[in-house]
């Protein structure tokens, strides 16, 4: 129900990377689950200590170009980690990026990174058989068909919800994706695939959507296609997220109800976000319980399995919108509460 693996994989800053995604939010949130009187003593329950899944070439080719993949198992991994976590500046230096405090080369990251897709493909195989699961990884909702983009370098959502059709465990998907960035990458790798629809709500300003909306040949750039249902919040609408993500989730209804729905269910539209390019969103914790619980219900009501990813969150504070959800949903699941 919780995958959680007390072995973390080396942390970004093992990496010499100083952007602010810290694994003290997940020990944190976790230390949360143990210390709570319903959780702790039933904690065999819920807690699933390890995922062993392999992610292969074959999976990232069902949705990544040839060539990109290609890339990623060459000596050009490093180059493409470099622009993917943006490391280095317009004139070439390292920006957030200190190689002399590493104690891994970068390239060793490819490890952690496919370990997280190898968590949301379990997370989504756990929540077939259970109803719901929760994990810690994933959520690289940026990957695009052959770049990755915004810290993400594979899109583990479409990947896990390929898989699953290719086991011939789910067939229609739903990618719910409720972090403060637009799922730019999950949306053009969908479009066109009625089996897997997606929503996003998101900023309605800022990155990735302060980009030039055109490529330099005039097509459209992959972060402006659209998913099946988008919902842009401006500053200031706050008050109106719940009821909006409520309106979004009823159109979602009309293509179907699916077998499967992966949630990116990321705390960085929290007004204590400690990510600068998330300052246009700022939901209270009250206003993200809210959010959570809408997603979880409608989708148990409709009978959904729900397969929820961390994604973003970034600072010292995002744990506390982590620990409130799953405070709840366990003993819920569990018939505790
Ligand atoms: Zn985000």
């Amino acid at each position: 129900m919780l995958i959680y693996r007390e072995q973390l994989q080396p942390s970004l800053s093992d990496f010499g990377i100083l952007i602010p995604i810290y694994d003290s939010t997940v020990t944190e949130t976790f230390k949360s689950l143990i210390k709570d009187p319903r959780l702790g003593p039933t904690r065999e329950r819920w807690h699933i200590r390890d995922y062993p899944i392999d992610v292969t070439k074959e999976d990232l080719l069902r949705v990544h170009s040839p060539d990109y993949v290609e890339r990623l198992y060459s000596n050009e991994l490093e180059t493409e980690l470099l622009k993917t976590f943006e490391l280095l500046d317009f004139e070439g230096n390292y920006y957030r990026y200190d190689p002399s405090k590493a104690k891994y080369p970068l390239v060793k990251l490819f490890d952690r990174l496919i370990d997280g897709v190898a968590g949301t493909c379990a997370c989504c195989r756990e929540a077939l058989v259970s109803g719901f699961c929760y994990t810690f990884t994933g959520g690289y909702h940026h990957a695009k068909y052959d770049t990755g983009d915004g810290f993400c370098v594979m899109n583990d959502l479409v990947i896990a919800a390929r898989r699953m059709q290719a086991e011939d465990k789910a067939q229609n998907i739903w990618i719910v994706d409720i972090d403060a960035h637009k799922g730019d990458g999950t949306a053009p790798l969908c479009a066109g695939d009625p089996s897997i629809r997606t929503l996003s709500i998101h900023m309605a300003d800022g990155w990735p959507l302060d980009r030039d909306p055109y490529l330099p040949d005039g097509s459209l750039h992959p972060s402006f296609v659209p998913s099946d249902v988008d919902i842009p919040i401006a500053s200031g609408e706050e008050a109106d997220y719940v009821s909006r993500l409520d309106e979004g989730l009823q159109r979602m209804e009309a293509f179907g109800i699916p077998d499967l729905a992966i949630v990116v269910g990321g705390a960085d539209p929290y007004e204590k976000d400690g990510l600068p390019s998330t300052a246009p969103l700022n939901l209270t914790l009250r206003q993200l319980d809210e959010r959570d619980h809408l997603v979880y219900r409608r989708l148990h009501e409709l009978g959904i399995p729900q397969a929820w990813v961390k994604s973003g969150g970034y600072g010292a504070h995002v744990w506390e919108v982590f620990s409130q959800f799953l405070l709840w949903v366990l003993p819920e699941r569990l018939g505790l509460s």
